[in-house]
Parts: C-alpha cells; structure tokens; sequence
C-alpha cells in the first residue's frame, strides 16, 4: 500500500490551536512510514530526526535510523561480501582455477557500502518531502503532552508519535570501554586480524560469520551452551555445527570477566567458566571485541517521564493494541516500545497506526501472526511460527519432519556443508505450525512458508504442493514420516532433537 493523496476525506482537520495534527520523534523505519502514510491521508504531519552519522549517540542519528544505517542494510551488504569467499572456495570443485589468491579491500568495500547508506538516506528524507511532512532536523522533546521542542523552537500538535528506537549496549565488565558495539563493528576502517565477540544473539552471530569470511579469526564467547537463544533448539545445534565446520571458535557456558589494553594496542581478553566447573582463560593480541549484549530503547530526557508516559520493565514504553501509551495522545511504535524488534514489525505498526488514526479504519491494529525471523549468519538461519519445544508445551500433540541433506551446490564445492528443514504439526488438525530452515537461502525461501503459515496450511496441503527440481526448498514438500512424535507433551517416537 502506498500513502494516498493528502485530501482524502476521512483525516479530521489540525485544530487551530494545534500546528500538528501529529508530530513523529524519529525517522526510523516506524517513524517514516508512520509519518509518510499519516499524511497521505490528509494529516498535518511534522517529523524530527537527528542530524546524520553512522555512529548513533543522543544527538546522531538520520533518516532511515537503525535499519538503513546501522542495521538490517550495511550487516547485508557487508555479509554479502563475505559470501564472495565461500562462492569462491566452491567455485574450486567445479573448476575454477583462482590463479594466485584473490584479496579483499576491506576499506574499500566500506567506503561503497557507506555511499548506498548515504543514498538510501536520503531517499527517506525526500520521501517524507513527498508526503508533504514537515522535516525538522534537529532532537526533539516533550515541554508537555501536546508541545515538542525541537532546537529551541516549541510545536504544538494534538498527537505525538515516539519513535525513537534504541541503540547498543556494554555489558557492564572491568575494561568494557575498550569494547565497540555493533554501531562500530559495522564501520571499522581496519579488518581486525581477531575478533572477539561476546553474545550470540543474532547481532554476535551475524557478525561472527561475516568476520570469519573476510579471514578474521573469530572468538565468540556465550553464557549459554547453545548460540541463538529463543530459536528453535535443533535449529540451534545444528547451525553451531554449521558454524564451526566454517572456523569460527566457539566458547559456550563462558564469559568474559576483563579487557586489558596492552602496550602494543592489542586486547587481552579474560574468559571464565559460566555456571560450569573450570579454567579461566586468556584470549591475547586482541584487534577488537565487540559487545553484542543487547539494546535499550532511547527514551532517556525526551519529557517522556515528566508527562507521566508508562514504561515497562525493559524500559520499553508500553502501550495498548493501538500502539497508544497510558497518556491519551501519545503513542509509540517500533523499537522503543514493539515486543518484536524487526523492521518490517516497524512498518507494519506505522501502516497500523495512520490506518487507525487518520485512515478511518478504528479498528486496525498490527498482527503479530506468524512474523519470520532470520538470521543472516552463513548459514542462514530462517523460520516462521513455533518452535518444537513451544509448540509440545502449548499443543502437545505434534508431530515433528525435518530432514538434513547436502545443498547440489556442495556436491562438488566445500565439503561437510549441510541444510536442515524442518516442520512442526499439530498432530490433532494437521495444521502446520512452524517452518524452520538452516541454509544458505533460507531467508528467500522462508517468506513464501510465512504466507502459507499466514493462511493455516496443513501438512497433506504442504504435501500435495508440487516441488521445484533441483532446490533445496523442495524438501519442505518431500517430508513423508514425520522424525518425531509427542503426544501429550511427551516423546513418543523418535530421538530427542
Ligand atoms: C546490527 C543490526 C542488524 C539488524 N538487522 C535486522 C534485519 O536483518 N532485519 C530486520 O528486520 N531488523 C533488523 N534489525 C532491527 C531493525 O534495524 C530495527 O528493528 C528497526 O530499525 C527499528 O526501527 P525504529 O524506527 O523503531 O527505530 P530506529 O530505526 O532506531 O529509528 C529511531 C530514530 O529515532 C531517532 N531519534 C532518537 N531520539 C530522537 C529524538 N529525541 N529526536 C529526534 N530523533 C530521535 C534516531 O536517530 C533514529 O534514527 C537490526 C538491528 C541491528 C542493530
């Protein structure tokens, strides 16, 4: 859906006492769709967004905010660069001669990818002209539940919309200020020869994978046994495999305790034993160590306290199905207050939002229903839907397929490379209700099973579609037996994944 002309109908028109009908803080991906849109349906729309950089701080910022510039965009590109490596090691057995090692301008690289973030940028930026939003640069505040100011000067406006986002940070360690974020890792003018990376979120994972195929040698260091909290578990195991067959040092049931910068430059890491016996060790001649530890929403001295807006317990605003807080005009989208921290999630909330506030549609509001997530580590990991363990504590009856084969291309490239699909039933309806996929394409071929979970496929449907010959997505339609039963919340056949 595209924002429709500014007349339309519906939008109820600024009262004179109001400049705004509504005033957007951020111009991320919540904040531009929901200005941009808002005003395509006939709102008097202003949005403030902090003046460019590629660092985030609490007055940098720029149009297209965390995905465009910090995010979902520069971690593709940069992990797009990396799979050139391993196109090029494939490319071996199928008898490409390499003549000579080829070699990798890391810097050159990052000065053409800054150039698209720059053009993407401001692409936002003339959108938000397009739609006729009032573009103010600068960080805006709360005066008031109805007044922003932004650089001194004050706006009035019925509705304010907070879309702030969030940003990275430290885990709290002796010698963390030696430590960079995932702002920093994205902007790096040097290739670290190693790296460490503390977290294996899908920030740590990600960056372990393009790391390790630019040639860095890569340190991961978790608290957990397994990388990829909150993912299917034997989507997790099996991608962990996947990533130490590609080199990267894996460190479970760690963590770090101190960073010693060394006379030459160099880091000195100190890991112990996390909730298991053993020996600390040392992780020495360090380049840099990323913190892939988290975010907060950025909600600190915008007034948001002084007009009593609610916060929960991860400090994120909280609000109601129509993305509006306890305060009767002031609502939030995205990363500052989404239980689901994606951007596509973002957009979805801002398209919801002018729909129901300007759109004449009271009652949209955006669905959760089978959002995909993925991991665009190498391999990548995708899925939609439940997890195997969500899905035997919630239904109990399930029925679980998964299948585990070597993607064609493998057959004459990189030895040990591996796939793994996998599908979990309602053993009661047939209902299909998650799709898993570890591989190097899983992210293109998950949003198509995004749909079809979207409509409540069964599995005789997924086993009636006809597959495309030779592809790796066909597995998802030849899974006859299903791996393993439970019924009633217990295994009943087969291993445990
Ligand atoms: C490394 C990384 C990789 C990611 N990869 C993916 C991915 O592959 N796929 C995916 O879907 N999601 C990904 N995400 C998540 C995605 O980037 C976010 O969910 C999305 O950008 C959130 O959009 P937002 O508009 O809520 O926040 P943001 O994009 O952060 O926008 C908020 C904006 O508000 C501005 N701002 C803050 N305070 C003020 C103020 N007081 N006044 C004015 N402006 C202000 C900021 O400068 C910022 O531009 C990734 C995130 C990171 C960090």
């Amino acid at each position: 859906m595209s924002p429709g002309p500014r007349t339309r109908p519906q939008a109820p028109p600024a009262k004179h006492s109001f400049d705004y009908d509504l005033f957007t803080l951020g111009g991320g991906s919540a904040g531009v769709r929901a200005a941009r849109y808002s005003a395509g349906m006939g709102a008097k729309v202003a949005l403030c967004e902090l003046p460019r950089d590629f660092i985030s701080s609490e007055d940098r910022g720029g149009t297209g905010g965390t995905c465009v510039l910090r995010g979902c965009v520069p971690k593709k590109l940069m992990a797009i660069a990396g799979l050139f490596n391993e196109e090029m090691q494939d490319a071996v057995g199928y008898g490409w001669k390499l003549n000579g090692r080829p070699t990798f301008d890391f810097q050159d690289m990052q000065r053409n990818k800054r150039r698209e973030l720059e053009r993407l940028s401001d692409i936002y930026r003339k959108n938000l002209e397009k739609a006729e939003v009032d573009f103010i640069e600068g960080r805006g505040r709360l005066l008031d539940k109805n007044t922003v100011e932004v650089n001194g000067q004050q706006y009035k406006a019925k509705n304010i919309l907070v879309a702030t986002g969030s940003y990275p940070i430290k885990a709290p360690i002796e010698g963390s200020e030696h430590g960079i974020t995932s702002d920093e890792v994205l902007n790096l003018e040097q290739l670290p020869e190693k790296l460490v990376i503390v977290g294996a979120g899908y920030i740590g994972c990600e960056q372990a994978c393009i790391y390790n195929n630019y040639g860095s040698e890569v340190h991961l260091i978790v608290r957990q046994d397994l990388p990829l909290n909150g993912f299917d578990i034997e989507a997790r195991k099996f991608v962990l495999e996947q990533y130490k067959l590609r080199g990267i040092k894996y460190h479970g049931l760690s963590s770090p305790s101190k960073i010693t910068k060394e006379s030459n430059g160099k880091l000195t890491v100190t890991v112990d034993p996390y909730k298991r016996e053993g020996d600390s060790f040392s992780l020495d001649n360090v380049d840099q160590i990323l913190f892939a530890t988290g975010r907060k929403p950025r909600t600190k001295d915008i007034g948001l306290e002084d007009v009593g807006v609610k916060f929960d317990d991860k400090g994120k605003l909280e609000v109601d199905e129509h993305s509006r807080s306890n305060v009767d005009n002031i609502y939030a989208i995205g990363d500052v207050s989404t239980k689901i921290p994606l951007t596509p999630v973002a957009r979805m909330e801002g398209t919801q939002f002018a729909l129901h506030m300007f759109g004449g549609k009271e009652d949209a509001k955006p669905d959760y229903k089978s959002v995909p997530s993925v991991v665009f580590s190498s391999p990548q990991l995708a899925y939609v839907g439940l997890h195997e363990e969500t899905a035997v504590e919630e239904v109990g009856d399930v029925d679980i397929y998964s299948s585990v084969s070597t993607p064609m291309k493998n057959s004459l490239g990189r030895d040990g490379i591996k796939e793994l699909v996998k599908v979990v039933v309602s053993a009661k309806d047939d209902k299909v209700l998650g799709f898993h996929m570890v591989g190097s394409e899983a992210s293109e071929i998950m949003q198509g099973f995004a749909a079809a979970l979207y409509v409540g496929i069964t599995k005789q449907q997924l086993d009636a579609t006809v597959g495309i010959h030779p592809s790796s997505a066909e597995e998802f339609v030849c899974l006859a037996k299903p791996t393993r039963q439970y019924r009633g919340g217990k295994l009943t056949e087969g291993e445990e994944p």
